[in-house]
């Protein structure tokens, strides 16, 4: 179990489903060479890179945020009963793990006012929808989904033209448009005074990140903005399922320089436990340190 962490009027709760080591370093970051990767090897292992395999360690977890007028849970993780054929560790998952960590935070499915994806990848989508009598219905039932709007429509166009390369926009995306819930909007959407959406393009063609707080107490819900410590040391490192690698880097250098030496919360999506830090200069780089 997690600790909430109260800033200010709000408290952020994390809600992990998974944690281990998924995916070979070279395929994950396809520009990272075996030079590089061997020089940072040392403080990669054994937190972030796991020494027996040479494989990324990833966290997948939900953030929930309360804020006194919403409820919001931001990235709902890879769910249960999912085909996920091309990949064994996501695949017809049939655990209870996100169920518990979600009600030990104190909150219920039906206490979620929001569900924001930061994007449509399969692992941020999953517990939109869970299997009831056959069909996927809305797993919170009193939430409006929150999508980017171009994210949506690329997805949509992408599933209706091959939908086997993208199933997880069949199970976890359309029930919920089909059911009325999605709520598309741009990706510099703002909420209110304590919530607003900021645009992090590049990992996908319209991802968002989720700035919640006020000035000095503030957190920035990363989404798949970055996925590794070492794609904040090398911002321009980027991952295998980039839409636009280049773009990506961009997005990276460009936040984590607004965010340098500041206060700010940096809430990772998948930087294994404990997954939050605050960004400091490393070199030409960055890191997000933990202490
Ligand atoms: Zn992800």
């Amino acid at each position: 179990m997690t600790s909430p962490i109260p800033l200010g009027a709000i408290t952020i709760h994390r809600v992990v489903e998974q944690q281990g080591a998924y995916f070979d370093a070279a395929s994950f970051f396809p520009s990272l060479t075996p030079d590089m990767l061997a020089e940072h090897r040392s403080w990669l292992e054994p937190t972030f890179l796991d020494p027996a395999t040479g494989k990324v360690i990833l966290c997948v977890q939900s953030y929930v945020v309360r804020t006194p007028h919403h409820t919001i849970l931001i990235d709902s993780c890879v769910g249960n009963h999912k085909p996920r054929p091309n990949y064994d560790f996501w695949d017809n998952l049939a655990s209870d793990t996100y169920e518990r960590n979600l009600a030990a935070t104190g909150l219920g499915v039906g206490d979620i006012d929001y569900v924001m994806c930061t994007h449509l990848h399969t692992d941020h989508v999953g517990w939109n929808t869970r299997l009831e009598n056959g069909r996927w219905v809305p797993t919170f039932p009193n939430a409006k989904y929150v999508f980017a709007d171009r994210e949506l429509a690329s997805w949509t166009a992408r599933q209706a033209e091959d939908p086997d390369s993208c199933p997880w926009i069949a199970d976890s995306v359309l029930p919920i448009v089909a059911a009325n819930r999605a709520e598309p909007v741009r990706s510099d959407h703002r909420f209110d005074d304590l919530v607003g959406l900021v645009p992090t393009p590049g990992h996908t063609i319209d991802h968002f990140s989720v700035h919640v707080g006020k000035p000095g107490l503030d957190a920035f819900i990363t989404g798949d903005m970055v996925h590794s410590p070492l794609q904040a040391r090398f911002p321009e490192i980027g991952m295998r399922s980039d839409y636009d690698s280049a773009l990506a880097g961009r997005t990276r250098r460009s936040i984590f320089g607004r965010f340098c030496d500041t206060s700010t919360l940096i809430c990772t999506a998948h930087f294994p436990s404990p997954s939050i830090g605050r960004v400091r200069r490393w070199d030409d780089g960055f890191k997000i340190a933990m202490d």
